[in-house]
């Protein structure tokens, strides 16, 4: 099973790919969650993501698509994969459709989250609060959502178009299972 899921900052997105990914066996690739552990790693990389990702800008694709395509590409995959937060801009959309065309990789289903910006800043604070996460308060949630509907939303229409039936829109603001249900009612006629 391949996915791409879309969806603003805090649309829950992050949860639903985990809980997908575990059901399925598959790996949940979060580009957020693996540019974060890099970033741990202190090293002049490290340092570089720190101060982009610190202010909520996004990470150079000469750094990400690399990333992508080694763990696309990687035996973790071969079963499929969910990605979560990749694509975010028309470089990278342009280059994982390139990508996915050369390896004969056919995606079976996109989901974009769809939710309101009150809703998803409500939703992060919380989280801020939970998790500590340095790009979690008020003018860099501003800025990741600016980003985000700049940026990123527009390649979900191109998605739309392209993909057809097999993309799919939730409405991210139900409940967790609610969301699951609908997700697993869609993959069943993926
Ligand atoms: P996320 O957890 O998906 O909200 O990502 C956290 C941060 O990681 C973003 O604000 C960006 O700085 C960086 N990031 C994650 N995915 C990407 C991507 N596909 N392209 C560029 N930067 C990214």
């Amino acid at each position: 099973m391949k996915l791409i899921i879309f969806g603003p900052p805090g649309s829950g997105k992050g949860t639903q790919a985990s809980i997908l990914a575990k059901k399925n066996k598959i790996p949940h690739l979060s580009t957020g969650d693996i540019l974060r552990s890099k970033l741990e790693e202190g090293d002049d990389l490290g340092q570089e993501l720190s101060k982009i990702m610190s202010v909520g800008n996004l990470v150079p694709d000469s750094i990400i698509n690399p990333i992508v395509a080694d763990k696309l590409l990687s035996n973790d995959c071969k079963n499929g994969f969910i990605l979560d937060g990749y694509p975010r801009n028309k470089n990278q959309s342009e280059f994982l459709i390139d990508f996915l065309k050369k390896n004969n990789l056919d995606i079976d289903l996109i989901i974009d989250f769809i939710a309101d910006t009150t809703t998803v800043k409500k939703r992060i604070m919380e989280r801020s609060r939970i998790e500590n996460r340095s790009d979690d308060n008020l003018e860099v949630i501003k800025t990741r959502l600016d980003k985000y509907f700049a940026e990123t939303q527009p390649l979900a229409v191109m998605f739309k178009e392209k993909f057809k039936d097999k993309f799919f829109e939730i409405n991210a603001t139900q409940e967790i299972t609610k969301i699951q249900y609908d997700i697993e009612n869609k993959l069943k006629n993926a």
